[in-house]
């Protein structure tokens, strides 16, 4: 047993600020994962979310649960699995022209099987286009009513004549189960950081395929490192897939710490962060540090309740401390929802941004230590210990000496390095660094990490 645990131990690696600067290739490696991804015609349950689970698996090893249809999750049920192999709209002349094949965003989400011979009137009931961006294909769902539907360009709606049209969903909803993926990363504490995405989403890309392999690549990332806190990630359809995770695991509920929900990662806008409900929670604070520390544009927005699994997880029974960190937010962006958010509307350089943006966020909270001076009475004689000199071979000689006395100053074991790097106006790394050397030279205890 004790070997065993000294060669876990020595399989740790330390996490370090500097690695923000290297990770050259993880956008190019999220892009090949979102590649392989984007095919699949996923939905809140079915054979869709189990292949791209596998997809996942195989890049880090994460649990997937399967919850039976019908299973009472608090005020919901767990609809029946919903499947399909092909879907068709042909004219008389026997020309398909819609084909679920060519695109899956043809086919409203589980829409029941139909087969039969319509009129163009008839058939228009279940025919929905965009007006306003005549060449997309919408995406629309139907997840709780019986219905079917299909999706096309408005252009290709216009252009639709009297005729009569033969209309094929081959589908299926039956009882089965709804899938989710799960990771769990152990730290040193008990005390978790949730990172959530979602994966019933079929061919788009922003939306959410982006969250899905930042998370899928964090996590990877992650699992050699020696981390303070368990980093809990979930693979999960939205809003069902999060009430049932929340219905199965409430009793871990409190190990929460904080968390994010990873969606809409990869356009070229600037960052978006959506505040948790309490607006200034340790998570939020985190994330403005990281994006006022980028030096890049960005936009703070307050939480409100409709969105993503944010809105469960943050619902008053739980009240938990999830903020949604993106770059253009869901619905604000025209491609959303649409068959215009593909591959060419995510880029290598946001999904690289993004991914180091998470990872600058994880780093924060991992070194958000509390010192105490060990020389509270006045200021320590710095140049006796050769702080000066050391300040004098940095670039920025005041603001370096104004990073030691802001660090000596506030560590009185009640400060966190966050707290003092808001209240000084310094970037976390600067605080963090002076506070190591001043830590090395005595001069600091570690009091916690906060
Ligand atoms: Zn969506």
């Amino acid at each position: 047993m004790v070997t065993e645990l000294i060669c876990y131990k020595q399989k740790m690696i330390k996490l370090d600020f500097d690695i923000l600067n290297e990770l050259d290739n993880v956008g190019n490696e999220a892009y090949k994962l979102i590649v392989e991804l984007f095919p699949i015609c996923r939905s809140i349950t079915g054979e869709g979310v189990r292949k791209s689970l596998k997809i996942i698996q195989d890049q880090i090893p994460i649990k997937i649960n399967e919850v039976p249809s019908g299973q009472k999750v608090y005020d919901w049920i767990i609809p029946k699995e919903w499947n399909i192999r092909d879907a068709y709209i042909k004219n008389s002349k026997g020309e398909k022209i819609v084909n679920f094949q060519k695109s899956n965003l043809h086919v409203m989400s589980y829409s029941v099987p139909i087969k039969g011979k319509f009129s163009l009137e008839e058939l228009k009931k279940h025919l929905h286009s965009l007006q306003e961006y005549p060449e997309w294909i919408p995406y629309l769902t139907s997840y709780y009513n019986e219905n079917w539907g299909f999706c096309i360009s408005h252009n290709q709606l216009k252009n639709l004549t009297d005729d009569e049209y033969e209309v094929k969903i081959d589908s299926e909803l039956k009882d089965g189960s709804l899938t989710y993926g799960e990771f769990v990363i152990p730290g040193k504490r008990e005390e978790q950081i949730l990172l959530s995405c979602y994966v019933c989403h079929p061919s788009m890309c922003n939306d959410n395929l982006t969250g899905v392999a930042l998370l899928t690549l964090l996590a990877k990332y992650l699992r050699d490192k020696e981390l303070e806190y368990t980093y809990h990630f979930l693979f999960i359809p939205e809003t069902i897939g999060a009430i049932t995770w929340l219905s199965q695991n409430e009793d871990k509920v409190s190990k929460i710490k904080c968390g994010l929900v990873a969606t809409c990662l990869g356009d070229c806008g600037i960052s978006t962060y959506k505040k948790t409900k309490n607006g200034n929670s340790i998570i939020d604070r985190i994330v403005k540090k990281v994006l006022d520390d980028s030096k890049s544009k960005f936009e703070l927005v307050d939480f409100f309740p409709s969105g993503s699994d944010e809105r469960q997880f943050s619902s008053p029974g739980f009240n938990l401390e999830i903020g949604s960190l993106m770059r253009a937010m869901y619905g604000k962006f025209p491609e959303y929802h649409t068959s215009a958010d593909n591959l060419d509307f995510i880029n290598t350089e946001s999904l690289s941004d993004s991914f180091k943006k998470y990872l600058n966020v994880i780093l924060v909270l991992e070194n958000n230590k509390i010192f105490r001076s060990l020389n509270p009475k006045c200021e320590p004689q710095l140049g006796r210990r050769g702080l000066y000199r050391l300040i004098g071979s940095q670039k920025n000689e005041h603001l370096d000496e104004l990073a030691i006395l802001w660090v000596l100053n506030m560590s009185d074991g009640t400060n966190s390095l966050l707290d003092i790097s808001e209240c000084a106006g310094l970037s976390f790394l600067q605080v963090k660094k002076t506070a190591q050397i001043l830590f090395e030279k005595n001069l600091l205890e570690i009091v916690e990490n906060n």
